[in-house]
């Protein structure tokens, strides 16, 4: 069976490159960085130049600005713990979106339970954050705002420039998830003045279980994993040796061909949509029309279930996502699609399609042609719930 993948915003295979550079660090070249014989020696060097990669693609004017994660969760989580424990002094109070990953939200509700104050911004039926409903939000007890690039279910891009704006106005630290947004957008922290943001290399063709928090130099800033000196101190443990090689190298190659990778994505989608749009009836687009991640395609369609339809095309080779990977193992509608002001009916017919780098046309007529067999099915099975 053929198969197809169009869960690229859950996760994305490792490039060949990729994992050519990463090779020679799990066996021959295996010191540990900190040591400081030859086998150790010839490791830090390759981990300093992956950060230098990585802190030229942002645009940061230092490399060590960079500090390696786990990934984008730990990432984010290291933004709000980091900055709110450094500051304690200053204020209780941080200023989020109510559409932002969980490793946002749940690092949020956890500091509302220790006693900080959270707002958490609405949206408008995009999924867009009004950059002046973070000015008027700020107060004096503000800490810190983090709002994310782009979103990971719906695909909608904030306009960070002005919402970093509005905080710099008022002199509050700005952090981004810029984890889907990364490897596809541009973002420079240096021009954008943000103060911090977060990236996840399985998002661009890297290993998964690492990442990295961009924290601009000046930043007041706890560590959360004490132990070693690594990371100047800002992050212990024995570094994640190839998966920081494999990162830095997704990263550049990435950057380097993201310009136009943007526009094969963009025609891709916009074909695709205009597909479904012609083949099925009752179907909606989720988010912004064109403010709008090239590969996100976030549909909602009526009087069928989001984990039928992902069942089906699975069983048909496809992969999609019902909402976001994250949370697809529940049946509650997603709070991103609560917040964008779904009807409850077409909140559970939503299904995200994500495109990456081997998607093709022929993938894309493919699904064209057998999805609309589904819904047609699944319409005819649908309870009456759902008409
Ligand atoms: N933030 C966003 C916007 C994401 O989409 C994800 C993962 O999907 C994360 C954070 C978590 O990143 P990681 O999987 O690297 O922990």
């Amino acid at each position: 069976m053929k198969r197809i993948y169009l869960d690229y915003a859950a996760t994305t295979p490792v490039r060949d490159e990729v994992v050519s550079e990463m090779l020679p660090f799990f066996k021959n070249k295996f010191g540990n960085p900190s040591s400081i014989h030859l086998f150790g020696r010839e490791v830090k060097p390759e981990i300093e130049k992956a950060r230098e990669r990585i802190a030229k693609t942002i645009g940061a004017n230092r490399a060590d600005e960079i500090v390696f994660t786990s990934g984008g969760t730990e990432a984010d989580n290291f933004a709000l713990l980091g900055i709110i424990q450094a500051n304690e002094g200053k204020g209780n109070h941080i200023i989020t979106s109510s559409i932002e990953h969980h490793a946002i939200l749940e690092t949020c509700h956890y500091l509302e339970k220790k006693g900080f104050e959270v707002t958490y911004l609405p949206v408008d039926k995009f999924g867009l954050v009004d950059p002046d409903s973070v000015k008027k939000a700020i107060k004096k007890e503000t800490v810190i705002v983090s709002i994310m690039q782009a979103n990971n279910e719906i695909g909608t891009i904030q306009p960070i420039k002005e919402i970093c704006r509005a905080c710099k106005e008022k002199g509050v630290y700005f952090h981004t998830d810029a984890v889907q947004s990364g490897g596809i957008l541009d973002l420079n922290v240096s021009k954008l003045h943000i103060d911090l943001a977060s990236f996840s290399s399985h998002k661009f063709y890297g290993p998964k279980g690492i990442g990295a928090l961009y924290i601009k130099k000046g930043t007041k800033m706890s560590s959360l994993i004490h132990g070693g000196h690594q990371e100047k101190r800002r992050r212990a443990g024995t570094e994640n040796v190839t998966g920081i090689i494999g990162f830095g190298k997704a990263y550049e190659l990435a950057s380097r061909e993201k310009k136009k990778e943007r526009e094969r994505l963009k025609r891709l989608r916009d074909y695709f949509i205009e597909g479904l749009f012609k083949n099925i009836g009752d179907v909606y687009l989720n988010g912004h029309p064109e403010k709008r991640l090239p590969n996100n395609i976030s549909i909602s369609i009526k009087y069928v279930e989001g984990e039928s339809m992902l069942l089906n095309l699975d069983l048909k080779g496809i992969a999609s996502s019902s909402g976001s990977a994250c949370t697809s193992d529940t049946l509650e509608p997603s709070h991103v699609l609560k917040a964008i002001g779904i009807p409850l009916p077409l909140a559970h017919g939503c299904l995200r399609f994500s495109f990456g780098k081997w998607t093709t046309k022929e993938e894309l007529d493919y699904v064209l042609k057998v999805f609309p067999k589904i819904i047609k099915n699944l319409r005819k099975i649908s309870p009456k719930k759902f008409k």
